[in-house]
């Protein structure tokens, strides 16, 4: 039990509540200028505050040792981890350029032809992931300067458009290749009309 021993007109001793707090700055004016006066005539007092101070400043100096060493321990484990990181990072971005920017491997395109047995549009075939060169057979048209072309799948949704120009070296038009599935290729005049009418089945028939 602690005895504080009250001086005259209540001066009395610092606490050790009070010596810390006055120590460490904790104090309000009012406060602060109480303990000083009641410091500068007890010896007890200015005594118990120095090694107050001197415990407080030790305390200090410790918990700033302390978050010293736990930062550089943070940064020892996090520096070569974090390279790590950066170099993994630097890794995929590179791989990803690379990717973006090297030229795609050729796939050479596959000639198929669109031909007619006695006007009956005989079904055509192609390999999946191929982009295609179409020689429609145009043999029995009307001659035109071209011939809007365009690649239906079986639900009739439009996966490509083109146009073929008929030209005495060879009449074929470049598509891009497709999936797996029956297609039509459509030939049409440049006013729209429906001449031909060409399956082509990509990969095997299911
Ligand atoms: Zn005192």
């Amino acid at each position: 039990m602690k005895v504080l021993v009250m001086a005259p007109q209540g001066n009395r001793h610092l606490d050790e509540q009070e010596l810390e707090n006055y120590s460490m700055g904790r104090v309000c004016a009012e406060e602060a200028s109480r303990l000083a006066q009641h410091l500068l005539t007890c010896e007890t007092c200015r005594r118990q505050l120095s090694e107050t101070k001197a415990y407080v400043w030790s305390m200090q100096r410790a918990g700033a040792r302390l978050q010293e060493e736990q930062q550089r321990g943070w940064r020892s484990w996090m520096y070569p981890r974090f390279a790590l990181i950066l170099a993994a990072a630097l890794a995929v971005l590179a791989f990803g350029l690379s990717l973006r920017f090297s030229k795609p491997v050729a796939v050479p395109p596959v000639a198929v032809t669109l031909a007619t047995t006695r006007g009956v549009a005989g079904e055509a075939q192609a390999p999946p992931g191929r982009p295609l060169l179409l020689q429609p057979d145009l043999e029995g048209l009307p001659a035109l300067p071209s011939y809007p072309l365009e690649i239906v799948d079986r639900s009739g949704r439009r996966v490509w458009q083109g146009v073929l120009y008929p030209s005495a070296s060879g009449t074929s038009v470049a598509a891009p290749a497709a999936r797996t599935g029956l297609y039509f290729v459509r030939v049409s005049t440049p006013a729209g009309t429906l001449l031909r009418e060409y399956p082509l089945q990509i990969g095997a028939p299911r």
